[in-house]
């Protein structure tokens, strides 16, 4: 059965992904299945996307609900999951209004075209830049893959959307130094993901915000990996006491279904307006049934303090594997969304981990990369270290 699967995603999908074998063919909370009903402990959730776990039955629930009633109907008509998914956004945000996309990408897109209409709008046209940081990633689309501070995203297709700039994170010297009369805004992830969770930190967002109000330069935050909870708040800006101006979401909105969100202050959302910016498929109905009951599940049920509390105990082990081997370089955290760097490349602890078991990544070569489902037990922590410690140990002898 899966030999059939595996062989026509090889033949027939562009390989743009290096998959890993067995494949699944199920999944449960926080555990997949291979054919031979071979279990294996989630630590990714679907590189943060299903949050609350594989097969949540509120969501799935939700979903069926929303199936049995309609599909779509399109963005010219009223859907009622959207405004319902808006609502819960808007009441648990910094923000008054959303549009509503199908991806990260696409978000961030919604993003870059706003701050520029905006600045259009208040009597700016010559501004246009926006200044994003070294080593972030705002997705693969062309706009997205010039906001993405790493080179290797953009070799082969070029040339790249002018209009950005890249400064190293938490520097806030240099982001000033790069400001021009052109510059319209300051886009930014208060924790890198892809490339090994890097962190903001506070003085330097305190610093920026204030810069940015006394420069009129919007601040946008792509939560899209950091949102809905994964960091052990809603939003991750939420630590900081740093409100931005916009705020894209995707990845865990729906808990797998696809979902974007583009999120502002009404005096910004003003810039768009019927014709500017579209999707047909953005805000699908399913799509944001899943989200409302996902939302409302984190919130009803308390996995904000769940993330936290599990996230500190997962750190307290990881630190117990950096106090016995000296290769583990740094445990850098907030809630579940945790890397752990080494002093040489991930790649085979990635492929051990999942041999044993255990589906774990590797960032930015170097660091391996925590995020499991908010439904992880401790219990599976715990096995996961000490499969770590027994990897760690064949490394050191
Ligand atoms: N922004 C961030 C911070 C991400 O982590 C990602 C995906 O990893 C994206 C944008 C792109 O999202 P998508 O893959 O849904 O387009």
């Amino acid at each position: 059965m899966t030999s059939d699967m595996i062989k026509n995603t090889d033949k027939y999908i562009m390989e743009t992904y290096k998959r890993f074998t067995p494949a699944f063919i199920k999944a449960s909370g926080a555990k997949l299945y291979d054919e031979n009903n071979k279990e294996y402990t989630d630590f990714l959730a679907g590189i943060a996307v299903c949050n609350l776990g594989h097969s949540h039955p509120k969501v799935n629930q939700a979903i069926k609900d929303q199936v049995d009633k309609y599909l779509h109907f399109s963005n010219l008509f009223y859907m009622e999951p959207q405004g319902e998914l808006a609502s819960l956004l808007i009441n648990n945000s910094f923000a008054d209004r959303v549009f509503f996309a199908n991806s990260g990408a696409e978000a961030n897109e919604g993003a870059i075209k706003l701050a520029r209409k905006y600045a259009k709008d208040n009597g700016t046209p010559e501004k246009y830049e926006i200044i994003t940081m070294v080593d972030s990633f705002h997705g693969r689309t062309l706009a997205t893959i010039s906001a993405t501070g790493q080179d290797k995203v953009k070799v082969g297709f070029e040339p790249n959307m002018p209009g950005f700039k890249y400064v190293e994170l938490n520097n806030i010297n240099a982001l000033i130094a790069s400001v021009t009369d052109h510059t319209c805004a300051v886009m930014l992830e208060p924790l890198q993901g892809e490339t090994g969770v890097n962190i903001c930190n506070t003085k330097f967002l305190k610093e920026l915000r204030a810069f940015c109000d006394t420069h009129d330069l919007l601040l946008i935050f792509d939560e899209i990996q950091t949102g809905i909870g994964r960091t052990g708040k809603m939003f991750a800006y939420e630590h900081y006491g740093v409100e931005p101006d916009i705020m894209t979401l995707a990845k865990g909105l729906a808990n797998g279904l696809p979902l974007g969100a583009l999120l502002s202050k009404e005096e910004i959302a003003k810039s768009f307006v019927p014709g500017t910016h579209g999707s047909t498929f953005g805000g699908n109905p399913v799509s944001c049934a899943a989200g409302v009951a996902t939302i409302k599940t984190i919130l009803e049920e308390d996995y904000l303090k769940k993330c936290c509390d599990l996230g500190d105990y997962f750190v307290e082990k990881l630190n117990g594997l950096k106090g016995k081997y000296s290769f583990v370089k740094e445990i850098r955290a907030k809630g579940l969304m945790i890397g752990m760097e080494l002093d040489f490349p991930g790649a085979d602890i990635v492929k051990k981990c999942f041999d044993k078991g255990f589906i774990i990544n590797c960032a930015k070569e170097k660091t391996l990369r925590f995020l499991p489902p908010f439904v992880i037990k401790t219990d599976d922590i715990d096995a996961l270290i000490s499969t770590l410690d027994e990897i760690f140990a064949g490394i050191n002898s």
